[in-house]
């Protein structure tokens, strides 16, 4: 099978290429980065270059496989990988020259959080570093600039890391997208061990926890990697990290009706998070099709933000973009 090129370095494009010309690699790594994803518009090739890198690589691996739109311009793709497997991606409009992808790494998920729909798929496998880009290019190709990138679609980057860091690395290479590692963030349902390998060895990109509840046993019955990965150990991860890497933490909190929506959970979060600097993002349940999981009210998520916001915090509340789609939080799934 032929390898595509999407993943790759401008100098592991010229010896998979067998360049001579080093300054080659770097030009068509430039154009797939672009995305320029066709070797015949590479105008600055010479055509019988081009000629010989059509019969012998390709570019991609994975393809669209369908697109929705929703009222307020989120763009959701479906993506066949080579294996015949099947991924999502989500392209978020931000308002004014801001457009935040959502990428996969996972096809699947293996952590069964009890609210989120991938976790009903199962897991599949792990994404190579290059169907993650390609989830980037795809996108990037159909709709344009993209500012942010967050780890936040199907399944757990912190168990797919050596991947996800050769993709970052891709993505912040000065001849491709360039993107500042503080416009890239990883979120995590908390793998202690990851954390802990992210603050030594990279990326060095902002990190989310999906924290949910302080409350061990809560969290331990909706999210059940809180057993091997408790709460105390957590945040211990989170103070190394902030140590090392002086940034806000974000803490996102997937709020369930009559589970961690009041003012109890809100003031426990409050002295949990004492030694850390966060900002703190409230994700009002998105209900799967048949969950008897409830969203919360507005008005519980109104006192819950006042509290937090109360005691200096800055609360953002996502909005629930993609819904009608099935795009939102917790509701990427490709059944098969
Ligand atoms: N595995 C990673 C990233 C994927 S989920 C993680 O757990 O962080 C991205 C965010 O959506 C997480 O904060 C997750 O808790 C939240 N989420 C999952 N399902 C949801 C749902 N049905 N409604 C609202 N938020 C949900």
């Amino acid at each position: 099978m032929k390898q595509a090129l999407s993943g790759l370095t401008p100098e592991q494009i010229n010896k998979q290429c067998l360049l001579d010309k080093k300054f080659i690699g770097k030009q068509i790594f430039s154009w797939i980065q672009k995305p320029v994803l066709d070797f015949d518009k590479m105008t600055n090739i010479s055509s019988v270059l081009r000629e010989k890198l059509e019969k012998k690589h390709k570019i991609l691996s994975s393809r669209i496989l369908g697109h929705q739109e929703d009222e307020y311009g989120t763009q959701k793709i479906l993506i066949e990988l080579e294996d015949k497997h099947r991924i999502e991606t989500v392209l978020l409009n931000d308002g004014k020259d801001r457009q935040t992808i959502c990428l996969s790494t996972q096809a699947g998920c293996a952590m069964k959080c009890r609210f989120c729909r991938t976790g009903e798929m199962g897991f599949k496998r792990n994404l190579t570093h290059y169907e993650i880009i390609e989830q980037y290019l795809l996108m990037a190709e159909k709709f344009g600039n993209i500012s942010n990138v967050v780890f936040m679609g199907m399944g757990e980057p912190l168990l797919n890391l050596p991947e996800v860091r050769k993709a970052v690395k891709i993505l912040h290479h000065l001849d491709g997208q360039n993107i500042s590692l503080r416009k890239m963030t990883l979120s995590t349902c908390g793998i202690v061990k990851g954390i802990k390998e992210m603050t030594q060895e990279g990326p060095h990109i902002r990190l989310a926890l999906s924290l949910f509840s302080v409350d061990q046993a809560v969290r331990k019955q909706f999210m059940p990697c809180t057993k091997k990965n408790p709460l105390e150990d957590l945040k211990e991860a989170l103070v190394e990290y902030q140590a090392v890497m002086k940034r806000e933490v974000t803490l996102e909190i997937t709020m369930i009706k009559s589970i961690n929506d009041s003012a109890q959970a809100a003031r426990a979060i409050l002295s949990w998070i004492k030694p850390l600097r966060v900002n703190i993002n409230l994700i009002p349940l998105n209900p799967g099709p048949d969950s008897e999981l409830k969203a919360p009210s507005p008005e519980s998520v109104n006192s819950f933000k006042s509290i937090l916001q109360g005691a200096g915090f800055s609360v953002s509340q996502r909005f629930q973009k993609g819904d009608s789609i099935s795009a939102a939080c917790g509701q990427l799934a490709s059944f098969t």
